[in-house]
């Protein structure tokens, strides 16, 4: 397995309440699966995923489990070895682009000092790779695109540089939080065979996080299913939805068009 989390709950708590947001969650990726994990808003999923990239905030506690990547538990390393498995061997794309993108910095240099970052390769050459990786995410005319700033481009366009600056280590685990959300419905699933495709080249795992069984059922081999900060149901997609076991999968099943 390349992540496997055991038993992982995580409350957040103010001066009024506690909220439970995990409770007791398990599931595992496998080294180049695409992972989708669905449920509704407020289920527990954006909390899974900063967990694992030991980004949550401050009034939270982790109150049981373990989270074993490469069969190290990552709860227990430092801050610094974080941030360096974040920066280098598991990466994240959020719902909006910008998150990811510097406001004022041309695409193609961003992209350029990330690669520059992660290879010994002079920066015209990382530039070079930048311009390559953007056509490789099937951007057109990538020389003009590198030399344009975020708000030139669509959001579409945007998710697809994000994507390029993600993959551009390469990662090992690609966890991204409803990637396709934000996008016009036609662009979702573009970029969600984008997604798949290069996941597929490079070996890298995906876990996708959506609210919207639809985009599983499009690229994910496995689900799992949460409900209120717990797993219901974890499968082969194709058995998930011919053979639903918990009623709130069922509900999803037949809300799909
Ligand atoms: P989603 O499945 O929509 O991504 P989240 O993982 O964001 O859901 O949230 C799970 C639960 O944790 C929700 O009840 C949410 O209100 C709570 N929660 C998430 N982040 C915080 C926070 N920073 N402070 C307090 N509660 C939070
Ligand atoms: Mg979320």
């Amino acid at each position: 397995m390349l992540l496997q989390i055991n038993n992982l709950s995580v409350e957040f708590s103010s001066m009024l309440q506690t909220v439970k947001a995990l409770n007791h969650v398990s599931f595992s990726i496998g080294p180049g699966e695409i992972l989708g994990i669905v449920g509704e808003s407020g289920s527990g999923k954006s909390v899974t995923a900063l967990t694992i990239l030991g980004l949550l905030e401050k009034n939270a506690r982790i109150k049981s489990g373990e989270i074993l990547y490469k069969g190290k538990n990552i709860l227990q390393i430092s801050k610094k070895e974080q941030q360096e498995l974040r920066g280098k061997e598991i990466a994240m794309i959020f719902q909006e682009p910008m998150t990811s993108l510097h406001p004022t910095m041309r695409i193609g240099d961003q992209l350029a000092e990330v690669i520059h970052r992660h290879r010994s390769i002079s920066y015209k050459e990382a530039y070079r790779q930048a311009v390559l990786s953007l056509d490789e995410v099937k951007i057109n005319d990538p020389e003009l695109v590198a030399r344009k700033y975020p708000f030139e481009l669509s959001g579409g366009m945007r998710q697809r540089v994000v994507i390029a600056l993600a993959m551009s280590a390469p990662p090992d685990l690609l966890i991204a939080d409803e990637p396709t959300t934000a996008l016009d419905v036609t662009i979702q699933h573009e970029i969600l065979k984008l997604m798949k495709e290069l996941a597929e080249k490079r070996g890298t795992s995906i876990m996708l996080i959506t609210h919207d069984l639809g985009v599983v059922t499009q690229v994910c081999q496995r689900v799992v299913v949460m409900y209120a900060g717990k797993v219901v149901e974890t499968g082969k997609t194709e058995e998930v939805l011919h053979q639903p076991v918990h009623p709130y999968t069922r509900a999803l099943i037949g809300a799909l068009p």
